[in-house]
């Protein structure tokens, strides 16, 4: 398997989540939250966190394609959410954070439905590739600039099922 080295193991992964998760119950404390998670790759931090979460929580998806070829940020809703978000606090859950260029979209695109409020929730943050500053409000893990599976992100879609964070060389297949 062309996994070069282990960043995160599946119980530092597990413990980060749960930790982030009572920051976030904290600060939403006494109210409902929705939590918006981008198709597929934050499906598994998503559930992880909705768990360990201890207030009420909604959940809904939606996916994006791109259309810029490898252009990063030329992305568009392939698939909607659900229901609407008008008065609800929303949680977007990310993967990870890059550029920020996807996430920059998706802000724009949902604060553009009248939410209560919004914020945003991130498994990774990459902080060095940032092309456009977005405003993260809770990650688990800052991480350096390799490419990065498990966890829900993939590579051709395959190793989405890991429990831990790995740097991944494609050379070692
Ligand atoms: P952005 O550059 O717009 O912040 O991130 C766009 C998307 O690129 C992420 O949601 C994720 O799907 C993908 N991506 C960015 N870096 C990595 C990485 O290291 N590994 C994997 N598997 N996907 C990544």
């Amino acid at each position: 398997m062309p996994i070069e080295r282990i960043l995160f193991t599946e119980e530092q992964v597990n413990a980060r989540i749960k930790e982030v998760a009572a920051e976030i119950s904290a600060k939403f404390q006494g109210r409902e939250l929705k939590l918006v998670g981008v198709l597929k790759g934050s499906v598994f931090f998503l559930t992880a966190l909705a768990r360990a979460i201890d207030i009420p929580v909604k959940i809904d998806f939606l996916a994006i394609s791109s259309f810029g070829g490898d252009t990063p940020g030329m992305v568009r809703i392939a698939k909607d959410l659900d229901d609407p978000i008008q008065d609800e606090d929303v949680l977007l859950v990310e993967d990870i954070v890059d550029t920020g260029l996807t996430t920059r979209y998706l802000l724009q695109t949902l604060a553009g439905r009248s939410p209560r409020s919004i914020a945003i929730c991130t498994l990774l943050d990459r902080t060095v590739r940032r092309i456009v500053p977005v405003p993260v409000d809770f990650r688990c893990f800052e991480i350096p600039d390799r490419f990065v599976v498990g966890c829900g992100l993939d590579y051709k879609q395959l190793y989405r099922n890991l429990g831990y964070i790995a740097v991944m060389n494609p050379d070692r297949g």
